[in-house]
C-alpha cells in the first residue's frame, strides 16, 4: 500500500473534501471519460445519492459538481471565474467544454438531489450521466466520495480496497506493528521511512517543494482565518470568532495577566481561523479532510509559534510522520465522517497531527506511535451531525478541541518511554467497527445528534 503524503494533503477548496471536493473531481473524471470515448455528446445530468443528498446543499455539493461538470478541478479553482461560469450556466441551460462543445445542461432540472435512493457502495455515492440529441442516456458512471476527497468508480469499490500499480516501496508498512518494526530493523524513524517511500516514487526536490507548499498554503489558510470577520455563508448566521479571540490574544501577550491554560486558546484559534475558512468556500488542505482540515495546521503553527527551539526545518518530518498515521487509519478504517462518523475525521487528524508533533520534539518511534493511539483513542464513538448540514456547528471549534487534544496526546506520550497499553492498531480497529456499527443518522446525514436538537434559526 502506498499512500503519497499529497494523496494525504490536497490543496482544495471547502468547506468539504467528501461532499464539495470529491463531486468536483468524479465530475473532471467523468469528463475525461466523455473525451476518450466515440459518441458525441449533448447533454449531462448528475444524481446525489445519500449523504451527498442529505447534506449537499450544507457542503455545497451541487455547486461542486456542476463547477467540476464544467471543467473546475480544485486544486486550480478560482473563485471569481467559477461565479462567472456558474451565472453563464444558469442563464443559458448550457456548459461550455473545450473537446466536447456546447451541453445542455439546466441546474433546476439535471442536477437531481436523490433523497429515495441511497446507492450501495457507499454513502455518499453519485452518479454522473451524459445524453444524446434525443435527451437519452448514451453514458453513464457511478462515483463514491471516499473522504478527504478521494474519490472511485463503482467499478473501483467493488474491487476492494485501492490497487497501488506503482513500483514496490522500501517500507511498506500497512500497521502500525509493521511500522514500528521496519522502523526497529532499519533504524530509521517514521518520517524517513516515509521519505524514502516518497523519494523512490517521484525525487527529493519535488517532495521538499511540495511539503514547502503544503505548509505555505496551510499557514496562509490560518492567517487569513485570523484577519477575517462577518457572517459564514449557509443561513445559519454564524459568526466567525477566529479574529476577535486572536485579537484578544494579542493584546495580553507578556501582560502576565492570563491563566496558563490560555495557551489552549492559542491552538483553538488557529483551528478555527482554517475551519472558518473552510466553512466560507476558501482554499484550505485536507488533513486528511476538509472538515477536519483545522487540526493539524493548527499544531504544526502552535509548534513553531510557541515551542522554545522549534525550527521550520521539522515542518516536512511533521507532516511525513502525520502522513504515515494517516495512511494507516484510511487504509485500516477510514477517515469518512459519512462512513465512520467524526471519529474518523478529526479523531483522525488529532492521531496524525499528535504523532507529528511528538516526532519533531524528539519522540521515539514508539512514543509517536503511542502519541497517535491516544489522540484516535479518546474520539472513539464521535458522531458527525452538522447542523443544517454545513460544516460550521460543531465542526469549528471540534478542530480547536482535537487541537487541543492531539497536543495533550504528544505531550503524554513524551512523558512516557512508549511503552503502553493499547495499540494503535487496536484503536484503529475499534474506530473501524464502531463507525460501521454507528446508526446512518450520526453519518453525515444531519438527521440526528446536533442537527436535530440546536434550534434552527
Ligand atoms: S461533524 Fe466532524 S465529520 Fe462531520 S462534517 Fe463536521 S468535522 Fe466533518
Amino acid at each position: 500500500m502506498f499512500l503519497s503524503v499529497f494523496d494525504m494533503f490536497k490543496v482544495g477548496i471547502g468547506p468539504s473534501s467528501s461532499h464539495t471536493m470529491g463531486p468536483m473531481v468524479a465530475a473532471a473524471r467523468f469528463l475525461d471519460m466523455m473525451r476518450a470515448s466515440p459518441f458525441a455528446f449533448h447533454g449531462l445530468r448528475a444524481s446525489l445519492h445519500g449523504s451527498l443528498a442529505f447534506t449537499g446543499v450544507g457542503h455545497a455539493t451541487d455547486r461542486a459538481t456542476i463547477l467540476g461538470l464544467a471543467g473546475f478541478r480544485p486544486d486550480t479553482y478560482d473563485d471569481d471565474k467559477a461565479e462567472a461560469t456558474l451565472a453563464a450556466i444558469n442563464e443559458t441551460g448550457t456548459i461550455e467544454l473545450d473537446g466536447l462543445g456546447t451541453l445542455r445542461f439546466d441546474p433546476k432540472a439535471d442536477m437531481i438531489f436523490d433523497y429515495d435512493h441511497a446507492l450501495t457502495g457507499h454513502a455518499n455515492g453519485m452518479v454522473l450521466m451524459a445524453t444524446d440529441a434525443q435527451g437519452d442516456v448514451t453514458l453513464r458512471q457511478v462515483f463514491y466520495s471516499v473522504g478527504g476527497g478521494f474519490v472511485l468508480t463503482e467499478e473501483e469499490l467493488a474491487q476492494g480496497k485501492a490497487t497501488d500499480e506503482g513500483d514496490p516501496i522500501p517500507y511498506p508498512f500497512k500497521s502500525a506493528v509493521e511500522m514500528l518494526e521496519m522502523a526497529k530493523s532499519s533504524g530509521l524513524t517514521i518520517a524517513q521511512m516515509k521519505r524514502a517511500n516518497e523519494v523512490s516514487r517521484g525525487c527529493e526536490e519535488s517532495l521538499n517543494r511540495g511539503t514547502a507548499r503544503l505548509w505555505q498554503v496551510m499557514n496562509d489558510c490560518i492567517n487569513r482565518g485570523l484577519e477575517r470577520d462577518g457572517i459564514l455563508p449557509g443561513g445559519l448566521k454564524v459568526r466567525r470568532r477566529a479574529k476577535g479571540i486572536y485579537d484578544a490574544l494579542m493584546a495580553e501577550r507578556g501582560m502576565n495577566l492570563t491563566a496558563p491554560h490560555t495557551i489552549n486558546d492559542w491552538m483553538s484559534v488557529y483551528a478555527m481561523a482554517v475551519n472558518e475558512e473552510n466553512a466560507a468556500g476558501g482554499q484550505v488542505v485536507t488533513a486528511p479532510t476538509n472538515g477536519a482540515a483545522g487540526v493539524l495546521p493548527a499544531v504544526l503553527r502552535y509548534y513553531l509559534d510557541h515551542v522554545p527551539g522549534a525550527s521550520e526545518k521539522h515542518m516536512e518530518d511533521f507532516l511525513l510522520t502525520a502522513a504515515a498515521i494517516g495512511g494507516l487509519v484510511k487504509y485500516n478504517a477510514s477517515i469518512s465522517g459519512a462512513e465512520a462518523g467524526c471519529q474518523a475525521e478529526v479523531g483522525s487528524a488529532a492521531a496524525m497531527a499528535a504523532a507529528g508533533l511528538c516526532a519533531v520534539m524528539g519522540g521515539s518511534v514508539e512514543q509517536v506511535e503511542n502519541a497517535a493511539e491516544i489522540a484516535l483513542e479518546h474520539h472513539l464513538g464521535m458522531t458527525c451531525d452538522p447542523v443544517k448540514g454545513l460544516v460550521q456547528v460543531p465542526c469549528i471549534e471540534r478542530n480547536g478541541l482535537g487541537a487541543i487534544k492531539a497536543v495533550s496526546a504528544a505531550s503524554l506520550a513524551l512523558r512516557g518511554d512508549g511503552e503502553h497499553f493499547v495499540p494503535l492498531d487496536a484503536v484503529i480497529e475499534t474506530m473501524r467497527q464502531t463507525g460501521q456499527d454507528m446508526h446512518e443518522k450520526y453519518k453525515e446525514t444531519s438527521l440526528g445528534g446536533l442537527a436535530v436538537n440546536v434550534p434552527n434559526c
